[in-house]
């Protein structure tokens, strides 16, 4: 009895940590007294697929991987491997366990409600023992169930078994409902666009972190802005919630160049506390990698990957498990208004993104063209290879957007949908170079080493490789006057005042609440790539 009331205590104590009013059904039949609670079906994408059964009893999820999945078919007996309980937390996760991780891969939320005991008062002895029967009342499955052990007493195995009952369906299939009752997507859509990741080496509690690549951010307010104008040199400044201490705020990070205006490190804070909506899509749900420049930059910066054992807790990390042990272990993780401000704090004007997300950080999400021009190529000879392949993609019917870098050159980005690796993006995007650097065979060199390129321009596919990255739209590159990376259309291309580096933290802003952000609807495009 104490072991009971024990468990009874637990849950009551989660209860009133949560939110009700998120449960697909009222607490129904599962008042204080019943032994019950709510139960969740997840199928997941892992190395098999599969559906966890979760169970609520004692303040865990009792879980059961079934392989083919929970069905209304009374004549099905179905394997369903006993695994471990899960934290109560996970209950209505959806979204991405990242690769690597235990588990790793996607999960929906294809069927939740209520379920109570039957037979027994005590749900957590019978499965002790090895025999649970159930009834659920969910969006899908209804009725009762029985849970039992195949064989011997420590065995995992054990049957999923529905009765022939009122609400049993002869030859019922879970495939033929793979639909998310939470969202309405299925695993497939949820893996393009997670909108949350599970992050098991993190406390129950905080594992689910928002993506949010679809999401909406909200610049820092007027009311923030003006504060941190009125900061002096240095102070504690809040934006979107969290508190940063700032330092030499009148540092001047850019030099003014022809025209333009000389930026400190003040006004990199508020650039990207304010590009932030337009930025932190690109950035979200991914690994990053920094080029610093707290001397500013005509002093010489450096690439950081690790995240300093300074940085706020708030800060989202992965960590990079097949890194060696004396390589860059921990990435900063830029996903909200506070981190791209932090980072400018910190003399990080580049931020490099990987092609990667934590999904799976071996399958890319883009394939990047990279029009790298030699000291010979004029900005019109680059225009040339962006129009050419821009046809290529048009004949190929593939979606892509070009980019200027802020520096010299013009980048073409192409979503592609989950489960490419990065030899077949690298290969492809080869491919694509070939044919396009053919038609223009004076302008291009496919030499490796700079010094024997004549001059001449790279079509450079060899971006597209885990850990390798091109600069994040929106941001500055390190260059007088504070140039800045942003998407175009193939048609501004024939623009005649397109330059490279037309657009500078002062005046991006303007462009973008004019022309928005044209690459901003490919992110998370499931786009196949066609055999070339
Ligand atoms: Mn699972």
């Amino acid at each position: 009895m104490a072991d009971k009331r024990k468990k009874k205590d637990g849950l009551a104590r989660y209860r009133a940590k949560r939110d009700f009013a998120v449960t697909a059904e009222p607490a129904g039949g599962s008042g204080d007294d019943s032994p019950g609670g709510r139960f969740v079906v997840q199928r997941h994408r892992a190395t098999r697929l599969h559906y966890d059964l979760r169970l609520e009893m004692g303040g865990v999820l009792a879980s059961w991987a079934v392989p083919k999945g929970p069905t209304l078919d009374p004549k099905a007996r179905q394997l369903a491997v006993h695994v471990e309980d899960h934290p109560v937390e996970y209950y209505d996760f959806e979204g991405v366990i990242p690769g690597g991780e235990y588990g790793g891969g996607d999960v929906i939320v294809w069927d939740r409600g209520t379920w109570e005991p039957a037979k027994t008062g005590d749900p957590v002895r019978a499965v002790e023992r090895g025999e649970l029967h159930f009834d659920l009342r969910g969006e899908k499955l209804a009725g009762r169930f029985v849970l039992v052990r195949r064989a011997h007493d420590g065995d995992d195995d054990w049957l999923l078994i529905h009765k022939d009952d009122e609400y049993a369906r002869r030859g019922w299939n879970p495939e033929d409902h793979p639909v998310s009752v939470k969202s309405g997507r299925t695993n497939e859509e949820v893996a393009a666009a997670p909108e949350a990741l599970w992050r098991g080496d993190l406390p129950a509690a905080e594992a689910s972190v928002a993506v949010a690549a679809h999401g909406h951010w909200s610049a820092a307010s007027p009311e923030e802005l003006a504060a941190l104008a009125e900061l002096g040199d240095g102070g504690t400044w809040t934006v979107g919630g969290h508190r940063l201490r700032l330092s030499k705020l009148g540092k001047v990070l850019f030099p003014r160049a022809k025209g333009r205006k000389e930026v400190t490190k003040r006004d990199l804070i508020a650039y990207h506390s304010t590009i932030a909506p337009y930025m932190l899509p690109y950035l979200a749900g991914r690994p990053v990698n920094v080029h610093r420049f707290p001397d500013g930059v005509e002093r010489p910066g450096f690439w950081q990957k690790a995240v300093p054992a300074h940085a706020p807790e708030w800060l989202t990390t992965w960590r990079d498990t097949e890194a060696e042990a004396d390589r860059t272990g921990r990435y900063a993780v830029v996903d909200k208004v506070a981190s791209l401000a932090w980072m400018a704090n910190h003399g990080a004007v580049e931020l490099h993104p990987w092609i990667s997300g934590l999904r799976d950080v071996h399958e890319p999400d883009w394939a990047l063209i990279d029009i790298d021009p030699g000291e010979k190529t004029r900005f019109a000879d680059i225009l040339l290879l962006a129009r050419l392949y821009g046809e290529a993609l048009r004949h190929l019917g593939v979606e892509g957007m070009p980019k200027v870098t802020g520096q010299r050159g013009v980048q073409i980005w192409v979503p592609v949908r989950a489960g490419y690796t990065f030899e077949e993006t690298r290969e492809w995007v080869h491919k694509v170079s070939r044919a396009v650097g053919r038609t223009v065979p004076e302008l291009v060199s496919w030499e490796w080493y700079k010094d024997r390129r004549d001059g001449l321009a790279r079509l450079d596919y060899t971006q597209n490789v885990r850990n390798k990255t091109l600069v994040a739209p929106f941001s500055a590159r390190p260059a007088p006057g504070a140039p800045v990376s942003v998407p175009i259309t193939w048609k501004e291309l024939d623009d005649p005042d397109l330059r490279p580096d037309r657009w500078t933290v002062h005046t991006v802003l303007d462009r973008v609440r004019e022309a928005g952000d044209p690459l901003h609807e490919l992110i998370g495009r499931p786009q196949e790539l066609p055999p070339l």
